[in-house]
């Protein structure tokens, strides 16, 4: 593993005339076929089309450091001490016996996909998702980031109450060297009661460009500070309010940058960060549900061709209802309503007790199933719905054990009723660290990855805004204009298939005829 990961190679070759290798790319030639769909003479007529691309991948993957705002919080504090026990290969004692560092719940390093089939015994070659391509270890991450709290990471640690006693020994004297930058504070956009919290800010409480070059110059800072080749930063800070969509404010690019020249008080911190990021050329990622790709903010990134991903990670309640809604109206069910509650006593759960950012949240929570209802024209009629709703109560004790309760109605056979309930209980830390592990690699990824037409000359990124990081996320963001997707399936196989592309790999099809045509 060490010498395919130090090599760019991937452990396996495709030999096919349409793939080649040099030192330095991978490049396939693929043909990706769809169908278009015309509608003449109160009838349908599909055509099968196909268009022809050509990928290619840089081989070298380089020193990659992560910067996560909010680097002190929960998930900040979880995912350092993970990527520590799992470098060391750290073992520990718990009241159930030994355990040892992993990566379970990450969809890149955890989850396998199917290769293809075994040339002599016909059986499935399955290989980590890891190996498709070249992809950055996560152990050989390098992690900074900013806090608007000055504790160190392993007192972060201990404030967060995620970890076993035992593993958190193995960690502390490592992360206890690791302070978070001062980050800017604007107390409008969190929670009041986060305030007490609020010992390490950069002066200022408004948008300006001195914050703005302030937050460029840390990531060169830390760029080079580590002899780094590239850094991905990732907002996991508290939930904003949404910001308002101002026209002259945050609408287009330009109005949003005079908007921060001028402190306007509707630019929030994290399109700060994101417009920092944007002008840095640094992937910028937002895991919190607040509206921090405004309109001007997302132009600005197509313009610099510098790449955004979000928002609001998917970990619990919402990854189960993407998989389980799309189970059920796929299965021909239709689900009548989805009322959802979660309590949570970590410090998102008492930010979220405000209303304007548990606002955010349920925005965030409350579009995932649109995408499956609008697909099946059967049981919804147009602007059918069903009823959907989303609780949120901070309740200290369980700390950050959160607990989410659905209830799924729905209508089956004949006017009968089908009930599901669950109940879902986990640290939410543990569940978001591997999706912020995943965030970064596969955005790091995408930087290396290039396509353009059959024929064409110059070659071209993916477009600003990652989609294809939507398996991770609840309210995915695409390019404007272009569909959402939120069912986990579809959107596990959009990530699969786009890097299987990569190295001229046909698509996932399942349909197995080797094993009912003989
Ligand atoms: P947390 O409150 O423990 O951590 C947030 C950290 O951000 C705190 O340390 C806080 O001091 C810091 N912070 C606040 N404003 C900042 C700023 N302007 N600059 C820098 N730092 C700032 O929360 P958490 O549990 O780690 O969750 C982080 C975010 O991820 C929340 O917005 C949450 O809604 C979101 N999220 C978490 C999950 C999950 O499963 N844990 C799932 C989806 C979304």
């Amino acid at each position: 593993v060490e010498q395919v990961r130090e090599s760019g190679n991937t452990g396996f070759t495709v030999d096919s005339p349409n793939v080649t290798y040099t030192p330095e790319t991978m490049q396939a030639k693929y043909t990706y076929r769809t169908t278009s769909v015309g509608f003449n003479n109160g009838q349908y007529k599909a055509s099968p089309k196909e268009s022809k691309y050509d990928f290619k991948t840089e081989r070298k993957v380089g020193k990659v450091g992560v910067m996560l705002v909010g680097w002190g919080g929960n998930n900040g504090s979880t995912v350092t001490a993970g990527i520590i026990a799992n470098r060391r290969k750290l073992e520990w004692e718990t009241k159930e016996g030994p355990r040892a560092a992993n990566y379970y719940g990450s969809v890149v390093m955890s989850s396998t996909l199917k290769l293809g089939e075994d040339t002599t015994t016909g059986k499935d070659v399955n290989i980590p998702l890891h190996s498709l391509l070249p992809m950055v270890h996560p152990n050989d991450l390098v992690i900074g980031g900013w806090d608007i709290s000055k504790m160190d990471i392993a007192s972060a640690m201990d404030r967060a109450q995620v970890l076993e006693p035992t593993l958190k020994s193995l960690v502390r004297k490592e992360m206890a060297q690791m302070v978070p930058l001062p980050s800017i504070y604007y107390p409008d956009f969190i929670a009041a009661n986060q305030e007490d919290r609020a010992d390490n800010v950069v002066e200022g409480s408004k948008a300006s460009d001195k914050h703005v070059e302030h937050l460029r110059k840390d990531i060169r800072d830390f760029k080079s500070a580590n002899g780094l080749d590239k850094v991905i930063v990732l907002w996991t800070a508290n939930t904003e309010r949404f910001a308002d969509i101002v026209p002259g404010v945050n609408d287009t690019a330009d109005n949003l940058l005079q908007a921060i020249s001028n402190g306007h008080e509707e630019v929030a911190p994290s399109t700060v960060f994101a417009v920092a990021c944007i002008l840095e050329n640094t992937p910028f990622i937002n895991g919190s549900p607040q509206n921090t790709f405004v309109p001007g903010c997302i132009q600005l990134a197509e313009k610099h061709s510098a790449f955004i991903g979000g928002d609001d990670f998917k970990s619990g309640q919402t990854k189960m209802k993407s998989a389980l809604v799309d189970f059920m109206i796929n299965a021909g069910i239709k689900l009548t309503s989805i009322s959802s509650y979660n309590h949570l006593g970590n410090n998102d759960g008492k930010n979220l007790s405000s209303q304007k950012q548990f606002r955010s949240k349920e925005i965030s929570k409350s579009n995932v199933v649109d995408d499956m209802v609008a697909a099946n024209n059967v049981l919804y009629k147009e602007g059918e719905h069903p009823d959907h709703c989303v609780v949120i109560k901070y309740m200290p004790a369980v700390g950050d054990n959160k607990r989410a309760l659905d209830e799924y109605y729905a209508e089956i056979f004949l006017g009968g009723h089908q009930t599901i309930s669950m109940f879902n209980v986990c640290e939410d830390s543990l569940l978001a660290s591997p999706l912020i592990i995943d965030l970064v690699l596969i955005a790091e990824l995408f930087t290396r990855i290039q396509w353009r037409k059959d024929g064409e000359q110059d070659w071209k990124s993916f477009h600003s805004v990652l989609s294809v990081l939507s398996y991770m996320l609840k309210a995915p963001l695409t390019p404007p204009g272009t569909p959402v997707v939120n069912a986990l399936a579809k959107q596990r196989s959009a990530l699969i298939n786009i890097m299987k592309a990569c190295v001229g790999l046909e698509p996932e099809n399942d349909m197995t005829l080797e094993h009912k045509l003989f």
